[in-house]
């Protein structure tokens, strides 16, 4: 069966990859992710990926520190997570390269979007880090600006909950899933599927997203492969 998108962005929140724990690195939910993103790439399907940093440290609720700061750690704590991600891809048998937006050459490779595409075509995973270098940004903006560089087909974001709903399923039992948004319906219905910054980059660059549900790990193969899984947007 032929994959329905051919080069995909996902991004992994921070909190994904500490499991139940909710903090650190759950390397068993790890290697989970590994071997769905294996039969991706098995597929023939490119695959880039932005970590989050939510799991060991999150800037904007620090509050005692300085904001920029704050956000430097957190921009390291997005790259810790890249090298564990790549780590457990690595197990999973999948050829991975980690690329960052700050200079650690010693550590990695430095961010360059024509490498990118080589280590694609070469059928190897490649890791963004630290976010988009920058203080005041979120991990779903260096998401959507990677897809943006890379011309992925989607943006997937792969997170704690099955879809985007009308208001909270945690809080309210007659939450309604919607199965397809657009942008337009985002905004004016104030639905929360991720900061604006990011949303207006997908928006403005023609980039549909994918929210679905990461605690199936194998949803990642089956949103490449087309299947009705979560809540589009686009
Ligand atoms: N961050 C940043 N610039 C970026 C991306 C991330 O300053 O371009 C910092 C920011 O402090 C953020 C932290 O890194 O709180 C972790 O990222 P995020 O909260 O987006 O991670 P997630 O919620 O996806 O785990």
């Amino acid at each position: 069966m032929e994959p329905k998108y051919k080069r995909i962005l996902l991004k992994l929140s921070g909190e994904a990859l500490a499991g139940d724990k909710k903090m650190g690195l759950d390397y068993d939910v790890i290697n989970s992710f590994g071997k769905s993103i294996k039969k991706c790439v098995d597929a023939g399907v490119e695959v880039g990926i932005v970590v989050g940093g939510g799991n060991f440290w999150r800037g904007r609720s620090s509050g005692a520190m300085d904001r920029t700061r704050a956000d430097h750690i957190g921009m390291l704590a997005t790259i810790m997570n890249s090298l564990a991600v790549a780590d457990g891809l690595e197990h999973c048998g999948l050829e991975v390269r980690v690329q960052t937006s700050i200079s650690m050459p010693q550590v990695a490779e430095p961010y360059i979007r024509n490498k990118t595409i080589r280590h694609f075509e070469k059928g190897r995973v490649c890791i963004f880090g630290g976010g988009t270098g920058n203080p005041f940004f979120s991990t779903d903006t260096a998401a959507a600006l990677r897809a943006a560089e890379i011309e992925a087909d989607i943006f997937f974001k792969a997170t704690m909950v099955d879809g985007v709903y009308d208001k909270d399923p945690h809080q309210y039992p007659d939450a309604v899933r919607y199965d397809t948004l657009t942008f337009n319906e985002i905004l004016s219905k104030g639905l929360k599927v991720m900061d604006s910054t990011a949303a207006a980059m997908c928006q403005d660059n023609n980039i549909p997203i994918l929210v679905f549900d990461l605690s199936r790990p194998d949803n990642i193969y089956d949103a490449c492969m087309g299947k009705n899984i979560g809540t589009i947007v686009k």
